[in-house]
């Protein structure tokens, strides 16, 4: 049971061995509780115990039996895993595709434990500050001017976070490795001798047709499935390999391309009546497919007015949608929801 409570104002009593309870100290204080640390195991006095409505047993403290017994009763525990290390961190955490129910345990679990979180989804997952109670959460989506923080000046504010021993988060939509930066913002922390760790996210590119009822992969319909980017130009050798793999081929950030890029599929060798959809913000409530073929799936797009975040899906798999069922014999079809 995931409980979700407002901690302003309550007195905090952060029990453990000297030097070990200073993250937990931090967080509790960010998110507006008084807090008293006791760092030996008798220290827990009738007064503390009295003023105290929450015990947070850090580390070796939660064997601390004079502690327990002292607090037993009265006031309510909380035990803390290992300590944090002295030094700061980077956790990279993949927040999934749209809603925070598809984050994963070990990422609301980093959030949790999170100094800073620097985030450019916070539509997407949802109130970001309410998974991570004390942390300053920076969203580097935008400036004061509206504009994207460009990437070499996130990277500088997470490893200057990091070096001065705070905890980072960098929160970053469906998988940070699938077309996320993922890798140079690891790359980045390395280089500054930071240690970092990776949770993966559950990536649009399988997600989202999922969402729509399109499996990506078909037992006797496609095994093979290729991810590709529609932000760079699909050259007609890259065109021509993909057509003659067969397959599923989804491509994210492709809705300012999809023109050329279905021209291309067809130029050459893909059917023009393969089946093809746009699914459109997935997994919120404004999801929307639209379902028609390569040939007519651009012209569908354009009446439809469908624009970005959306993943477009090319192949047999589409036909296993429902989507595709309810389409039986119209040329194209939209979908909300
Ligand atoms: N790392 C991300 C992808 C980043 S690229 C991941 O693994 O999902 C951004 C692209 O992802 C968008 O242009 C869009 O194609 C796709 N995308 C992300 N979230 C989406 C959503 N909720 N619905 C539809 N497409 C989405």
């Amino acid at each position: 049971m995931l409980i979700e409570t407002d901690i302003a104002g309550l007195p905090v009593l952060v029990i453990g061995p000297i030097g070990l309870t200073d993250a937990a100290e931090r967080r509790y204080r960010r998110a507006g509780a008084q807090v008293i640390s006791v760092q030996s195991p008798d220290a827990v006095t009738p007064v503390l115990v009295e003023w105290a409505g929450l015990a947070v047993l850090v580390d070796a403290a939660r064997d601390w039996g004079p502690a327990r017994a002292a607090l037993a009763g009265s006031v309510m525990l909380v035990e803390e895993e290992a300590p944090h290390a002295a030094r700061g961190r980077v956790v990279l955490v993949g927040a999934g595709p749209g809603s925070a129910g598809l984050l994963t345990l070990d990422g609301l679990r980093a959030l949790a434990d999170a100094d800073v979180v620097l985030t450019d989804r916070l539509a997407e997952v949802g109130d970001v500050a309410a998974l991570a109670p004390g942390a300053e959460v920076i969203d580097v989506g935008k400036l004061p001017g509206h504009h994207a923080v460009p990437q070499t000046e996130i990277e500088r504010i997470m490893v200057e976070r990091a070096l001065a021993g705070l905890t980072v988060v960098r929160l970053k939509g469906g998988d940070p490795y699938v077309f996320g930066r993922g890798g140079e913002e690891v790359a980045a922390a390395v280089g500054a001798g930071v240690p970092v760790t990776v949770l993966p996210g559950v990536s649009s590119a399988v997600g989202v047709p999922g969402a729509a009822g399109i499996p990506v992969t078909h037992r006797g319909v496609s095994h093979v499935v290729t991810v590709i980017s529609g932000h760079v130009p699909l050259e007609d050798h890259r065109a021509t390999a993909l057509a003659q793999l067969g397959g599923t081929v989804v491509v994210l950030m492709g809705m300012n391309n999809l023109v050329p890029i279905a021209a291309a599929l067809e130029r050459c060798g893909l059917d023009a009546d393969t089946p093809a959809a746009v699914v459109e913000r997935g997994f919120t409530p404004d999801q929307r497919s639209l379902v028609g073929t390569l040939g007519t799936l651009p012209g569908l797009v354009e009446r439809r007015g469908a624009a970005s975040p959306a993943v477009i899906v090319i192949g047999e798999v589409v036909r296993q949608s429902e989507v595709w069922a309810r389409r039986a014999g119209a040329r194209e079809l939209e979908v909300v929801g």
